[in-house]
């Protein structure tokens, strides 16, 4: 008998994020839920759309929840409702995904690109008011800063507030990766002047197909989303009143996500655990995601930083271990935003980020003996001359 024989069965391929786990988990509550919506046929604003809506407020405790069709219309509405537009600048971290500056430019703003800080990927207090001097010096007017809570872990709000009230800039957060976590006891949805999230199957809390929501504590902003997202409507859909969109959240993504909702709680704390436990697996041969005390995460990625990237990942990919890297390159080096501007000094730790990244496969449902074998081929991987 060799070692091998005796090491515990794991399932392959295996998955980078495992959606099959938590619908086995989820019985079939989902497929009930879907067969309601089918069933009574109101597929556009069905009852289920306003039961989550609530659900979700309930949950993180923001005044106003308004779904729409996905986390970038959700960020484009969020910029509509507070007026931002053409001449604006928006200040946007190079380190995120492309649609945080998309949605700006959708608008008719210009992003203003900042750095991020080495520990927690997320932008650095220090380089927004560098933006802020560039897009005056170009000519734009700093409106507002989008904070990304980057891989599921808050941006340090206090610090942000503090230099957007002296830059005179609206807080507009893009928590696509973030929802169900929490900063000095605060929930994602309560922090800046308006919260966008995404509920893309392989976000946190995810639909089966697309979805997002915005959260608000301003009532004449929540009622302004309401209008704006349904054509601009009035008192009824036939009175507009405004230029809006179509950008609705699906009665069955809906359903779909108020079952998921239900195990969502549940589901944040085995993310908990099983960051902990790659943690320590992991943290004495590789530099492991950090997260201070008063912050919780919801563990949307769980990234690592590697000098040896890409030779790691190739061998990691040689012994069935999939990994992703986000993001291979930083937005202000994307050829679609190379003309856009950038805060004084530049953005050379999102640059240097997105050299050493790796993101490990994680989801609440990733079991020990995969969690292990995943573990043993990294440190192998990384011990390899
Ligand atoms: C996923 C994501 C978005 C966009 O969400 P969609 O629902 O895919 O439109 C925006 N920003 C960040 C940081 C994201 O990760």
């Amino acid at each position: 008998m060799n070692d091998m024989s005796k090491a515990p069965v794991i399932a392959r391929p295996i998955p980078f994020i495992d959606l099959q786990a938590q619908r086995r988990r989820l019985g079939g509550a989902i497929e009930e839920a879907m067969e309601r919506v089918l069933a009574h046929g109101q597929f556009i604003m069905g009852p289920e759309v306003a039961e989550f809506e609530a659900k979700m407020a309930a949950f993180c405790g923001a005044p106003h929840v308004i779904s729409c069709a996905n986390g970038t219309d959700a960020l484009k509405l969020a910029l509509r409702a507070h007026g931002v537009g053409a001449g604006d600048a928006v200040i946007v971290p190079g380190f995120s995904f492309s649609a945080s500056a998309e949605a700006v430019v959708i608008v008719g703003a210009a992003p203003v690109f900042c750095d991020v800080l080495e520990d927690s990927f997320n932008i650095d207090p220090a380089s927004v008011a560098r933006a802020a001097a560039a897009a005056r010096r170009a000519g734009l007017r700093p409106k507002a800063v989008m904070t990304v809570d980057l891989f599921g872990l808050p941006a340090d709000y206090p610090a942000i507030e503090a230099v957007a009230a002296s830059e005179g800039l609206i807080v507009v957060s893009d928590a696509a990766q973030s929802f169900g976590a929490t900063l000095n006891g605060v929930d994602v949805g309560n922090f800046g002047a308006i919260t966008a999230t995404s509920f893309f199957p392989s976000k946190p809390l995810g639909a089966y197909g697309d979805g997002g929501c915005l959260f608000t504590a301003d009532a004449e902003v929540a009622s302004l989303l309401r209008s704006l997202r349904q054509h601009g409507e009035g008192k009824d859909r036939y009175d507009n009143v405004r230029i809006g969109v179509n950008s609705r959240l699906d009665s069955l993504q809906a359903a779909v996500l108020l079952a998921k909702l239900s195990i969502f709680a549940e589901e944040i704390e085995q993310r908990q655990r099983i960051a902990a436990r790659y943690n320590e697996a992991l943290a004495d041969v590789v530099e492991v995601p950090r997260v201070t005390n008063s912050a919780r995460s919801v563990w949307a990625q769980y990234t690592i930083k590697l000098a040896n990237r890409d030779k790691v990942q190739a061998s990691l990919k040689a012994a069935g271990v999939p990994t992703a890297v986000y993001y291979p390159r930083s937005l202000h080096q994307q050829p679609a935003y190379l003309d856009f501007p950038e805060a004084d000094g530049g953005l050379p730790v999102a640059e240097s980020l997105s050299r050493r990244v790796l993101s490990l496969p994680f989801h609440p449902y990733l079991d020990a003996a995969t969690q292990d074998y995943i573990v043993g081929k990294l440190r192998a991987a990384i011990a390899a001359p």
